[in-house]
């Protein structure tokens, strides 16, 4: 550290001494973070720095990022037409793959048309400027990703935040806050709490006041409705809302993104969404696999059902012990507090064989450093009893 440190003061390049006062400020703060590479497949068991731990970090819900027959589409799609893209879909980029695979998408989602991004993150910071613009408003959900955050700034729209799921709020905003094109923005269940939005009456607001509903499915995806394609699926919404995001590398176990929208509002985003028309498109193999992955998990219910019986065990575990606990969705926050607190806790549980990193600021606001469990259909009960033993054995050596 100090000999790393001397050399960075002395160094020529001020970037890197810019760098080095910034680390050394996160670190005074706890916020400091660190790259830990796997050894071994995505699942739920996973080896880190040589030891093997219980994976309760990843969003892979259905067990599918390990998952073969998605390796062997790939595979074929890979032998088929390589492993690049080459270009923009709007140069020589995109492919029949890319078509075949929206119009799974768009059919699993009960939609018009589905729109592939490469990220989650490119999606949500294109589609937000590509509808909105100066003089128009965007209502946002406090606790809103990032990504969102981002779209809803580089947009140069009205930014309206509304505290976390309050409709009150947001139909006082919705009154008061003017625009000619008004969006209103929200996950369906949010990444960091697990919890859901309440759609229906979403609607019916967005309805009353002529603003259009966006909502990320994120989390929601796989996990929620009858054929796993979501919160809206689950409430029988898919045809009120006008667009929603989808991810391909949470419960689909690959990698990418998807608008499931209007045929005249994926039109749109094809040319004004600057991270689709400025990034290279996905490797054809990708969007193979990912077809392989949409199949799985609208066709094999019972990797949904595996999910919720874990999630019901949990939650009646987590109740047991005291920790609020909400069986809404497959993520599950223990709120501690500070970063110092959450790192401490992490740390402990690591000890015990148990992979839940701390997540603190700004991923979440201030004083809710937390460790957040997310489950998959690929743990098995053990898995979740050896969290909760754990969890009991450090809360009791914290109350001491
Ligand atoms: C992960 C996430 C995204 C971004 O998706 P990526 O494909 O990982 O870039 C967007 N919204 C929410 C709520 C997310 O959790």
């Amino acid at each position: 550290m100090s000999v790393a440190t001397a050399r960075v003061e002395d160094s020529v390049h001020p970037a890197a001494r810019w760098a080095a006062e910034e680390l050394g400020r996160l670190s005074e703060l706890g916020l400091r973070r660190h790259l830990e590479p796997l050894q071994s497949a995505q699942g739920a068991v996973v080896r880190i720095a040589g030891r093997e731990l219980v994976n309760f970090c990843s969003n892979d819900y259905l067990g599918l990022a390990g998952d073969v027959r998605l390796a062997q589409a790939a595979v074929v799609g890979l032998r088929e037409r390589g492993a690049g893209s080459g270009s923009s879909r709007l140069l020589a980029g995109d492919s029949d793959a890319h078509h075949s695979l929206e119009q799974k998408i768009a059919g699993w989602m009960n939609s018009e048309s589905a729109l592939l991004f490469n990220t989650g993150y490119a999606a949500a910071s294109g589609i937000l400027p590509a509808l909105c613009g100066p003089g128009d408003a965007i209502f946002s959900d406090a606790l809103n990703h990032a990504s969102w955050v981002d779209g809803c700034r580089l947009s140069r729209a009205t930014i309206a935040v509304y505290p976390h799921l309050d409709l009150a709020a947001l139909d006082r905003l919705l009154r008061s806050t003017p625009g000619r094109r008004r969006l209103v923005c929200t996950e369906a269940v949010f990444s960091m709490d697990g919890d859901r939005a309440p759609l229906a009456e979403m609607v019916a607001l967005c309805r009353r006041s002529g603003a259009a509903l966006l909502v990320d499915e994120a989390h929601a995806l796989g996990v929620l409705g009858p054929h796993g394609a979501g919160l809206c699926e689950e409430l029988g919404l898919g045809g009120e809302v006008d667009l929603r995001l989808g991810t391909l590398g949470k419960a689909l176990g690959v990698f990418g993104a998807f608008a499931a929208t209007s045929r005249s509002v994926a039109d749109l985003l094809i040319n004004r969404a600057r991270p689709l028309i400025f990034s290279t498109a996905l490797p054809p193999a990708i969007c193979s696999a990912a077809g392989r992955a949409v199949d799985i998990a609208a066709d094999e219910p019972q990797l949904r059902s595996t999910l919720w019986r874990h999630v019901r065990r949990f939650g009646e575990g987590l109740s047991v012990l005291g920790i609020p606990a909400r069986p809404d969705s497959a993520i599950f926050p223990v709120l501690l507090g500070g970063p110092d607190e959450a790192l401490e806790a992490a740390q402990r549980l690591r000890s015990r064989g148990i992979l839940a990193k701390a997540i603190r600021p700004p991923t979440v606001p201030p004083g809710t450093s937390r460790l957040r469990f997310s489950l998959s259909a690929s743990h098995r009960p053990e898995h979740i009893d050896l969290a909760l033993k754990s969890l009991a054995e450090i809360k009791r050596s914290r109350v001491r």
